[in-house]
């Protein structure tokens, strides 16, 4: 019988080689998410401690990279972890079973589309383990913050975004070939290669109907409006200032 969550992969980080693991959500119980609506939902953790306590401690590079937006940075990320904690704590209970063959004959059957790393980084789980999932499912959404490193597998350029913070980096990324997902302070200009988050545009048009943010094509790039809690977005707003001074 098809379960809700399942464990997809455990394994080293890609980035730092610390234990980690993928846990997929939402086969049978769609995500409360509003912005997404329904798409299976991914989550890479550090296998060995609890989401909060590794996003306190900095104890999230294996997942995080040296992402800017997280706890022990910025502090902007506007995952919220305490359902994170919820899904580790369940994967640690032995909760989950594992993915197999039958669950992506699923996939293939009812092309679930699928959010590629709703925490955690997709890349630092190898290519390999994720793109049956991702054909398998037909649809997709999916950011890294890791397309500056020289050892990013390019082949995910297909697949995801590039999340960057600036402009500046917007341009770099593009000009590596990545399309870009812009964070931007709340009165910030869209440039001319960007459009708003069509969420953000109109609350009814949810990721699951929009899928714009699927990597590299002839789409346009796309830019949102930093967003979550106050403290979040003013610490946001002070980097973004930082930047342009
Ligand atoms: S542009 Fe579309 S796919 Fe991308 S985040 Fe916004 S609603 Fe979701």
């Amino acid at each position: 019988m098809l379960k809700n969550s399942y464990v997809v992969w455990e394994g080293s980080s890609l980035i730092d080689g610390s234990p980690i693991v993928i846990i997929l959500t939402g086969f049978v119980n769609h995500t409360l998410n509003r912005k997404t609506g329904r798409l299976l939902q991914s989550w890479i953790l550090q296998k060995n401690v609890v989401p909060t306590e590794a996003a306190k401690r900095g104890l999230d590079r294996g997942i995080c990279g040296d992402c800017p937006m997280k706890l022990s940075r910025l502090g902007s990320c506007y995952v919220n972890l305490a359902v994170t904690n919820n899904i580790y704590r369940k994967y640690e209970s032995g909760a989950y079973p594992y993915f197999s063959k039958n669950e992506i004959e699923v996939l293939k059957r009812y092309r679930y589309p699928i959010r590629i790393g709703s925490y955690g980084d997709p890349t630092a789980v190898p290519f390999d383990v994720w793109e049956p999932i991702i054909l398998a499912s037909g649809k997709h959404t999916g950011y890294t913050h890791q397309w500056f490193r020289n050892d990013c597998d390019l082949r995910w350029q297909k697949y995801l975004m590039a999340s960057v913070q600036s402009l500046a980096q917007a341009r770099l990324a593009q000009n590596k070939g990545w399309r870009t997902f812009r964070i931007m302070a709340p009165n910030a200009p869209l440039s001319d290669n960007e459009i708003l988050c069509r969420h953000t545009e109109d609350d009814m048009i949810r990721c699951e109907i929009c899928m714009l943010c699927d990597g590299a094509s002839s789409k346009p790039n796309i830019a949102d409006r930093v967003h979550g809690l106050n403290w979040k977005i003013s610490n946001f707003v002070k980097y973004s200032e930082s930047l342009s001074n």
